[in-house]
Parts: C-alpha cells; sequence; structure tokens
C-alpha cells in the first residue's frame, strides 16, 4: 500500500496528518495509489477522503451503488485482460521480480479533486474531477476528458489503461491517462457555466499537464471549445501559449485539421481494412450506429460518403430511428446540430425504431456510444454479424466472451478508435513544429497508421491464434514491458 500525497505537485510534508488519512484510506482497500491534492491540501484531501468513504457506503439499489458496479465491472474486465495477457506472454519468467503488468494496472498517479461551480444564477454546484495518469513508460501521459453523470473514479483508471494500450497498439510514443468530471444527471450548462468548468478543471491539475507531461483532449460531452478555454487557461497560469498542452483545440487555436472526424473516420477506415482481409464488399451493405455525438456522426458521414454502405439505423440516449434504404446522414447531421440530440427521434425521413438498437437487422453494427452497452443480459438480441466498437469498453468481459462464442466478428475498441489519439499525436507534432498540414495529409498519415496498425494485429492474432481484441493485449503490453524493462526496476 503506498498512498503519497501532495500539495501542488510536490510532496506534502504534514507528516501526522498524512499519516491520518493513509490510515483511513486503507481499510477502503485501495492499493498503490498517489493522490495528489490541489490547490487547497486539506479542504480537498478531506473531499476525497469523504468521496472514498461515500463510495464504501452507497447504499444497494441507489444511482451511485449502480454507477459504482458498472466502473467496477469495467476496470475488472480491463484488470483481467492485461493479467491474462501477462500470463500469455509470460512475463513473469522474462522479466523476474519486475511485477510489469502490476506497473501498468495500478496507475502512476490518482488525481482528485474538488469543482466548486457557480452556476449563471449564483448557486454552486460541487463537483468531483479525476485525473488519471496511468502509465508513462512510452512517452507523455494522453487522453480525453469526459463530463458526464456515470463518471466514477473505477471508470477513469479503465478507460486510462485503455489508453495507455491503445497507443503502444498504433505505436505513437505516449502513455495512458483520462479525465472526468462527474456531472449530476440531467444538468444542461449554459456556455458561461461550460467555461468555467474547463477553467476551474485546469486550475485543479495545472502542475500535472504540459506537452512533455499530460495532453488532454475531448472525449464524452467535450469538445474542441472545451479544448480552447482549457488551453487558454493553461496559457494564463504558465505565462506560455503552449498549445501542444492540449489537442482536440479549434483550427484557429492550433488545433488540426481533421481531428474532430478523425475517430470516428478512423472506425471506419478500420472496418474497410477488415472488410478487405475478409473479402467482404461493403458498397450496399448496411450499418446500425449506436450514439451519434461525435464518433458516432462521423463514423455515418464517412461510411455513408466513402463507402457506398446504407446507415439504416441510428440511436442515442433519447431514441432509435431507421430508414430501411438509408438515413440521409448529412442532413441528420445537420438537423442534430440545430436541434439537439434530444429531438433524434422527431428526424423528417425516418421512423422510430421501438426496438434496441442492438437488435437492428444490418450487416455491421457500430457501437459508439459508452462502455458496458452490451452486457450478458443483452447480448443475444445483436443480429449483425459484424460488431464494430467505436465506444471504449462496449462490451461487458462476459458480453465479449458470449459474442465470442456466437462466432460474433469483433473489430475491437483498441484499435478501432484509435483515430483520435492518433489525430491529436499529429496536433501535437505540428504545435511542436509550428507547422500546418493539409487535411488531406493528415487523413492520408491517419489511414496509413490505421492500416499498418491493423495488419500488424491480424499477423499476431494469426500467430497466437486468438481474436483481435487479444492480440491488441498481447502486441501492447509486451512493447509496454519491454519500454519498463529498459528504464530499469526504479
Ligand atoms: P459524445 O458525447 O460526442 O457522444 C456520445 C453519444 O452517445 C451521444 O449521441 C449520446 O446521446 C449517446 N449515448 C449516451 N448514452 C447512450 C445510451 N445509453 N444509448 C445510446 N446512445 C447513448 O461522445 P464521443 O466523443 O462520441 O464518445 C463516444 C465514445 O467513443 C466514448 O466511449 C468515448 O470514450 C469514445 N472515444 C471518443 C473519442 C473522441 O475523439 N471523441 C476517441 C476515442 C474513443
Amino acid at each position: 500500500m503506498v498512498v503519497i500525497l501532495k500539495q501542488n505537485g510536490l510532496p506534502h510534508g504534514g507528516l501526522n496528518f498524512d499519516a491520518k488519512l493513509r490510515r483511513k484510506v486503507n481499510p477502503l482497500g485501495m492499493e498503490g495509489i498517489c493522490l495528489t491534492f490541489f490547490p487547497d491540501t486539506f479542504n480537498t484531501a478531506f473531499h476525497t477522503y469523504n468521496l472514498l468513504h461515500k463510495r464504501a457506503e452507497a447504499k444497494e439499489g441507489t444511482a451511485m451503488q449502480e454507477n459504482l458496479k458498472a466502473g467496477k465491472q469495467f476496470l475488472d474486465s480491463v484488470n483481467t485482460m492485461l493479467r491474462q495477457t501477462a500470463s500469455d506472454l509470460k512475463l513473469d519468467e522474462r522479466y523476474p521480480g519486475h511485477q510489469l503488468v502490476e506497473r501498468i494496472i495500478i496507475p502512476d498517479r490518482i488525481i482528485s479533486f474538488r469543482i466548486s461551480l457557480q452556476r449563471d444564477n449564483g448557486s454552486i454546484d460541487v463537483l468531483t474531477a479525476y485525473r488519471v495518469q496511468n502509465n508513462n513508460f512510452r512517452g507523455p501521459y494522453k487522453g480525453g476528458i469526459r463530463w458526464h453523470h456515470h463518471v466514477d473514479l473505477d471508470e477513469v483508471r479503465a478507460l486510462a489503461a485503455l489508453m495507455t494500450i491503445k497507443c503502444a497498439v498504433v505505436g505513437l510514443p505516449l502513455g495512458g491517462a483520462k479525465g472526468g468530471v462527474l456531472v449530476p444527471e440531467g444538468r444542461q450548462y449554459s456556455a458561461s457555466e461550460r467555461e468555467r468548468l474547463s477553467r476551474k478543471y485546469v486550475e485543479g491539475l495545472v502542475y500535472d499537464l504540459g506537452p512533455k507531461k499530460d495532453i488532454p483532449a475531448p472525449d464524452v460531452n467535450t469538445n474542441a471549445q472545451v479544448m480552447a478555454w482549457m488551453a487558454d487557461h493553461y496559457g494564463k497560469f504558465t505565462g506560455e501559449s503552449i498549445t501542444a498542452a492540449f489537442t482536440g483545440k479549434p483550427l484557429s487555436m492550433g488545433g488540426s485539421q481533421g481531428r474532430t472526424e478523425a475517430t470516428g473516420s478512423g472506425v471506419i477506415m478500420t472496418l474497410e481494412r477488415h472488410a478487405h482481409h475478409k473479402h467482404i464488399e461493403l458498397a450496399g451493405k448496411t450499418l446500425a450506429i449506436q450514439g451519434f455525438g461525435n464518433v458516432g456522426s462521423h463514423a455515418a458521414l464517412k461510411a455513408h460518403n466513402d463507402t457506398g454502405m446504407k446507415v439504416t439505423h441510428v440511436s442515442n440516449e433519447f431514441g432509435c430511428i431507421h430508414h430501411a434504404e438509408g438515413l440521409n446522414i448529412p442532413e441528420l447531421v445537420k438537423y442534430v446540430a440545430l436541434n439537439g440530440q434530444q429531438k433524434l427521434s422527431a428526424f423528417p425521413d425516418a421512423q422510430v425504431f421501438e426496438g434496441d438498437i442492438l437488435s437492428a437487422d444490418a450487416d455491421v453494427l457500430c457501437l459508439a456510444a459508452l462502455e458496458n452497452a452490451v452486457t450478458a443480459q443483452n447480448v443475444d438480441l445483436i443480429k449483425a454479424p459484424i460488431i464494430l466498437e467505436g465506444a471504449n469498453g462496449p462490451l461487458t468481459a462476459e458480453a465479449d466472451a458470449m459474442a465470442v462464442k456466437a462466432g460474433l466478428d469483433i473489430v475491437p475498441d483498441i484499435l478501432a478508435n484509435a483515430g483520435g489519439v492518433t489525430v491529436s499525436y499529429f496536433e501535437m507534432v505540428q504545435n511542436e513544429n509550428q507547422d500546418r498540414w493539409t487535411r488531406d495529409y493528415v487523413l492520408e498519415r491517419l489511414r496509413g497508421v490505421m492500416n499498418k496498425a491493423y495488419d500488424d494485429l491480424r499477423e499476431a492474432a494469426r500467430k497466437h491464434d486468438c481474436s483481435l481484441r487479444r492480440a491488441a493485449f498481447l502486441l501492447a503490453v509486451d512493447e509496454i514491458a519491454a519500454a519498463c524493462d529498459l528504464r530499469g526496476a526504479q
């Protein structure tokens, strides 16, 4: 058990306090955690301490308990996969005593802090924020920030570990991190509230971020505007205009051409490569997409514009629509931008689909909403023979095993949604070199990276006679372990 208390990024000297908190954190069963408290150590530390106790005492059947269970299930799935991979790779024999897999499973640092967000009406929302820095053996931490009512420490830990794996799979010189703010369910923040939240988040982390330390990007419910506010605030603290500290920024603030659509485009590029290997003609095939945010809508657009596929079903958290001949995706994108996600079901020229989108009669089901969307309870609904994972962790480990057993062909998240972090990396390279690449050049390079990563996975899957997901973990963990070994045991 290691608990290191830090104030403003520096070790905190209050030994009595340190010992007291250490004793109190220990009974909650957390291991190997470095908690960084900023900016007001005592208040923030007690906030975290209270939060941990709240987690431990969450009542059965409450939304918080359900959330905690889902987060824990997600983390357990990722950790099980990591341990299985370490065993397959015989890491303990190859690197005796180095505990390499534990050094991926246990994050380098967990940063937890309170945000007091002033609403436009003067009231205050007290929010819990996280940044988990999983591992930086291969390069600086990199990962998105999400604002959602499901955000939970275990969920953020799982997503941070997946980022470490993902960067290794596509060969980027980056480690893994993830951030999140737990926002109350149903809360719609105005633009000025979103701006204050962005700035407060950066204040809580300013000493932990930077182009050579940790570089956030957008994720669920955050976007280029949020990155612009964050980059601006970071610059105010550091006194320097360091655009490379955030990616997914607007073009006029050093963003990259092609970044907004990178994840969705990468998802479809991966499907195209998969189809090529499997001798499947995509033109005329049908596609159902769960989630119509950044990833889902851009995947839909690329599939519609470039592959000849028909996007027959689209769902979001408010409903599901379909059109047997294919939805008019460019019009649907404009419609949702204008009317909001809530109005998806009222899109003219489409029928409401009453069933679960998982049961859509389509050739490919793209899951682009949230983790744990497919569980042991609903995996049987899936009719599409190919599952394309745009979201992170959309299948629980149990559902994944059942889907594989049922013969479903799964193109895993770890590769399929790596287009976002890849173009984020391109953005960092452009920022560091004061360079601007054209959209065509960005997308051409993206395709090169995605195709090579896919081919490497397919070859590893053939060699080890395993799924693409297991192949991805095998390649990535091997690579990370090698970097860790080269760095030495310290
Ligand atoms: P987003 O906030 O832009 O969109 C999320 C979409 O999912 C919305 O349409 C929302 O209504 C929908 N949704 C939420 N709950 C749902 C439910 N229960 N059923 C159906 N739809 C639901 O988020 P995003 O950036 O598109 O991210 C989606 C997923 O992709 C997440 O898992 C995220 O971690 C992953 N991802 C995103 C990026 C990126 O660059 N944005 C990169 C890699 C992975």
